[in-house]
């Protein structure tokens, strides 16, 4: 069973001697590991039972720190560094030459963050290093924004987790590609907005289509409960008589026989509370679950992006 701890030193102790921990960030818990030790990152794939094809974000913490890990950073990255770091944006650069393949699943790009959670932080400050730090759940399924929620990932491991509280983005880090020879690329939305971004930078992020850099690990399904999920803009009624379907809402919710969940019509509250609420309505052990459509706007547009992960269109 994992442990659960708020001691920083012991915290660092583990990590020095090439153990993992559990991590809150202000995105999602993090499977944390010393980036610079190899053995301590094979450790990270073996427990999520990810793909050597995927790779890492190395979390920093501060800016300062990103030239170690990246070449010729140019002024659209510092930009960037300086507008939204410590904050939930990681940022694909040109890795610099020592940098291990394993980490990057053999590009020549490593993607850097510097987390704003304060446990982060202070770990991060004390640990002097950096950290390789993928969401604390096994392969595919949903990412954690409580300690519990790990605890319930990886039940039957000594993992040891620092507590935290629950995550306040509550979705993964927004990430940008800044590569030379090509423009800057929107390479997963997160609730820092791409309309943000674009404002500071003064020009568009294009999507991260063909002869881009590749953002692998971005798949079709992902971040998915276990019970068959779906989303509808009209709620079938049908459904809403079954006792054996949950229901999770972005506003308007409707009386069912089913468990119920309205996370409200504000996209951050939402996505605070998204994830959480994917874990309480799996638990239930129900035959399906249905989930409201969020609105069109950017606002919601992550959201959206891991809701087309987690579920399949009913209209
Ligand atoms: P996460 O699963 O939140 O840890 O985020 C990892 C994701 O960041 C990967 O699945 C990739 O999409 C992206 N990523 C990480 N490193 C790189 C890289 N070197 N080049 C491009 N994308 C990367
Ligand atoms: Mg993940």
């Amino acid at each position: 069973m994992p442990q659960l701890t708020t001691d920083l030193d012991l915290a660092c102790a583990r990590l020095r001697a090439g153990h993992l921990l559990a991590l809150p960030t202000e995105t999602v818990y993090g499977l944390a590991a010393d980036a610079r030790n190899p053995d301590a990152v094979a450790k990270v794939f073996r427990l999520k039972g990810r793909p050597s094809s995927n790779p890492l974000i190395v979390h920093l913490a501060d800016a300062a720190q990103a030239d170690d890990w990246a070449s010729g950073i140019g002024p659209a990255a510092r930009q960037l560094m300086t507008r939204f770091w410590p904050g939930p944006l990681t940022l694909v650069l040109p890795a610099a030459d020592w940098v291990p393949r394993s980490i990057t699943a053999g590009q020549d790009s490593v993607a850097l963050r510097v987390p704003a959670h304060p446990v982060a932080r202070q770990l991060l400050e004390r640990f002097g290093g950096a950290l390789v730090a993928p969401s604390a759940n096994r392969y595919m399924s949903i990412s954690p924004t409580s300690s519990a929620h790990v605890q319930q990932q990886f039940a039957d491991s000594d993992l040891l987790i620092l507590e935290g509280g629950e995550c306040q983005v509550g979705l993964e880090s927004t990430i940008v590609g800044l590569l030379p020879g090509q423009p800057p690329r929107l390479l997963r939305e997160g609730m820092l907005a791409a309309g943000v971004i674009e404002l500071e930078l003064g020009q568009p992020l294009q999507g991260g289509g063909a002869g881009a850099v590749r953002a692998p690990g971005q798949h079709h399904r992902h971040y998915a409960p276990g019970t068959p999920t779906w989303r509808f803009r009209q709620a079938p009624p049908e459904a809403l008589a079954d006792p054996q379907c949950g229901w999770l809402w972005c506003g308007d919710a409707r009386p069912s026989a089913g468990p119920s969940l309205d996370l409200g019509d504000d996209p951050d509250q939402y996505a605070q509370a998204l994830y959480a609420a994917l874990y309480r309505l799996d638990n239930l052990g129900l035959q399906r679950l249905l989930i409201q459509s969020p609105p069109e706007q950017e606002a919601w547009a992550a959201i959206r992006d891991r809701l087309s992960r987690a579920s399949t269109a009913l209209d």
